[in-house]
């Protein structure tokens, strides 16, 4: 089993468990190291990213499971960072960079809340024009591969998180699957990681990873990192479908895992 995990949420953001108790499920899980991954702060009310004035007491917490955990447990804190929170990702051991939002005219709106808000931002910010809020939607993940404060590229096809269950952003469409690869080739050339991220299948929305199976295969021809995650926002999810991922990756032609070793990012043997 692939024994790392770095993305991970707590009850501090939109999680269900404190960070001792997801601590002590990674050691059960047997996971070697753990990566929490709050998600940054929002300029706007919501209910799920941490607010700006409760970050000082998470990572003081954090800091203390990581003590605890010693020579047991290699805890990380890391960064879910949207795109659009007000806060510098600076300062965290590593950052995984998401788009959650697209705001056509100015206003944010959530592309993975639910299918009902994901259709009336299709319907009604872009008129119904899926290409066009594809296209808005991957250009923010383009811009990340300028960014380098960004290590790792987050949940890449969220777009798609309702294409099996509510026929929005089909998955397959060349169209989409082109769109996708030419964002993921500057993301390569700039050396990000790709996380193969398999939250949307512990909650039975997807069937496959985020990126799909087809968006694997065509990262993997560009030459592309990844790494697994399960972005799981309860101690159970921790590894939820390591074991099949790591197969389909090697199925696919991939030969590495990269992992964070609190330095930097190293490959290991897949
Ligand atoms: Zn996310
Ligand atoms: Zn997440």
């Amino acid at each position: 089993m692939f024994a790392q995990n770095l993305h991970t949420h707590t009850a501090w953001d939109d999680g269900t468990a404190s960070p001792l108790d997801m601590a002590r499920a990674a050691v059960a899980a047997g996971l070697t190291s753990l990566g929490f991954s709050v998600h940054s702060p929002l300029s706007w009310g919501n209910d799920w990213a941490i607010p700006a004035d409760r970050l000082a007491a998470y990572r003081a917490e954090i800091a203390q499971v990581r003590a605890q955990f010693r020579g047991t447990l290699a805890v990380y804190d890391g960064l879910e960072w949207d795109s659009r929170s007000p806060l510098a990702p600076d300062g965290f051991d590593y950052v995984i960079g998401s788009v959650h939002f697209l705001a056509p005219g100015g206003e944010a709106s959530s592309v993975d809340l639910s299918s009902a808000v994901t259709k009336a931002l299709l319907e009604d910010r872009f008129g119904g024009d899926e290409r066009a809020m594809a296209r808005a939607y991957f250009a923010q993940y383009a811009a990340l591969a300028d960014d380098p404060r960004v290590d790792i590229v987050g949940h890449f096809d969220l777009i798609c998180k309702y294409s099996e269950t509510a026929g929005l952003f089909d998955s397959r469409a060349p169209w989409l699957l082109d769109l996708a690869s030419e964002t993921m080739g500057p993301l390569v050339s700039a050396g990000k990681i790709f996380e193969v991220n398999t939250g949307a299948m512990a909650k039975g929305y997807r069937t496959e990873p985020y990126p799909s199976v087809p968006l694997l295969r065509r990262l993997h021809a560009l030459g592309g990192r990844v790494t697994i995650s399960s972005d799981a926002h309860r101690p159970e999810h921790l590894t939820y479908a390591f074991p099949e991922t790591r197969a389909q990756l090697r199925a696919i032609g991939f030969r590495e895992l990269w992992r964070f070793d609190g330095r930097g990012f190293v490959p290991g043997p897949l």
